[in-house]
């Protein structure tokens, strides 16, 4: 497992020694005896449960704070002072702090797990700590995130998703070289340098008028539009455009990288290979058929009737705008846009 580890900037000593991770309060020599024990520790190795046991009875209750992660086998922390721990996993979140000495294992997969003391910083993403004592007055451990595997079509699976919750988004991005570039577009900012459309009246993240400011626009990068909310409950993040079909792989675009699939499928789903591009035009979202067998048909919010589509001709869609294709739907949510 491949644990990546930031240091978060304070008073203090951030130690990384073997599969040992601690964080500890400056107390002079008090802390070097500290820091030598759990290089010792460290080297003694086996499971973190364990390793996690047997250091509480050698730091017993006094000392300078601090709190210690141990992977390897069951993971396990320890907490001593003005210290804390958080993990965060599969089984949701985990806390331990002190003053009093205490120590857990924790089960289930771990994502990340935060030492801290007072006053801890947080981390930069640019910063990595592969093993030492460097400054510090916590640390970030990600662990257990799977990295996503090349692209590889997945027939049987009826979408591919992007998961948006916060901290999701960047492991189930595709990866680096295979991300579409960001689109510059003109735009303007609010006072609070919030990008928007030179169409809105109001900043779209803040809410704050944007009359006063001269409507100079200028380049930026378009930031996502809203989402795509499928049928199935899968949301995709709109910061690019999308190909939907059974077969979205085919389409050239895909290949290039310039539109990720949005694979749709079932049986007798009367969704075409290629059935509807989704494209993010300026600030507005379009929908382009592309020759479906079975059309795509829009539902605009208020409206009566869907609207079929004519293969090529693009129409701009407003949030709340559902899909159909073929017995599939997916519909289009944002924030923004919602007065053209
Ligand atoms: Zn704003």
């Amino acid at each position: 497992m491949s644990v990546r580890v930031q240091p978060l900037p304070g008073p203090g000593l951030v130690v990384r020694a073997g599969e040992l991770l601690a964080v500890c309060a400056d107390r002079g020599d008090e802390t070097a005896d500290l820091v030598a024990v759990l290089h010792r520790a460290a080297a003694d190795g086996g499971d973190g449960d364990g390793l996690i046991t047997r250091l509480a009875g050698r730091v017993g209750a006094e000392g300078p704070a601090c709190a210690v992660l141990a992977l390897g086998g069951r993971p396990a922390i320890l907490v001593r002072g003005a210290a804390d721990v958080r993990a965060d996993g599969g089984r949701g979140r985990v806390e331990l702090r002190g003053p009093a000495l205490a120590h857990q294992p924790l089960d289930g997969t771990l994502w990340t797990v935060r030492l801290s003391l007072p006053g801890s910083g947080s981390a930069d993403p640019r910063t990595a700590l592969h093993a030492g004592v460097v400054s510090g007055a916590g640390l970030l451990a990600q662990l257990g995130r799977p990295v996503p595997p090349p692209r590889r079509p997945d027939r049987a699976a009826p979408f591919e998703a992007v998961i948006v919750l916060p901290g999701y988004a960047p492991e189930a991005a595709p990866a680096a070289d295979q991300t579409p570039t960001r689109a510059l577009i003109e735009g303007v900012y609010c006072r609070d340098e919030h990008f928007n459309d030179p169409g809105q009246r109001y900043c779209q993240i803040c809410g704050i008028s944007m009359a006063q400011l001269t409507q100079v626009t200028r380049l930026g990068p378009r930031p996502p539009l809203g989402l795509l909310l499928l049928d199935d409950g899968s949301t995709l993040r709109l910061d690019t455009d999308y190909v939907v079909g059974r077969e979205p792989d085919i389409d050239s675009d895909v290949a290039a990288h310039r539109a990720r699939p949005l694979r749709v499928s079932g049986p007798a789903s009367g969704v075409s290979r290629r059935h509807v591009r989704v494209r993010l035009t300026g600030w507005r979202v379009e929908l382009v058929d592309l020759g479906s067998a079975n059309g795509t048909f829009v539902h605009r919010p208020g409206a009566a009737e869907p609207e079929r589509l004519v293969p090529g001709v693009p129409v701009v869609v407003s949030p709340g705008a559902r899909v159909d294709v073929g017995r599939r739907w997916f519909r289009y949510e944002s924030h923004r846009n919602s007065q053209p």
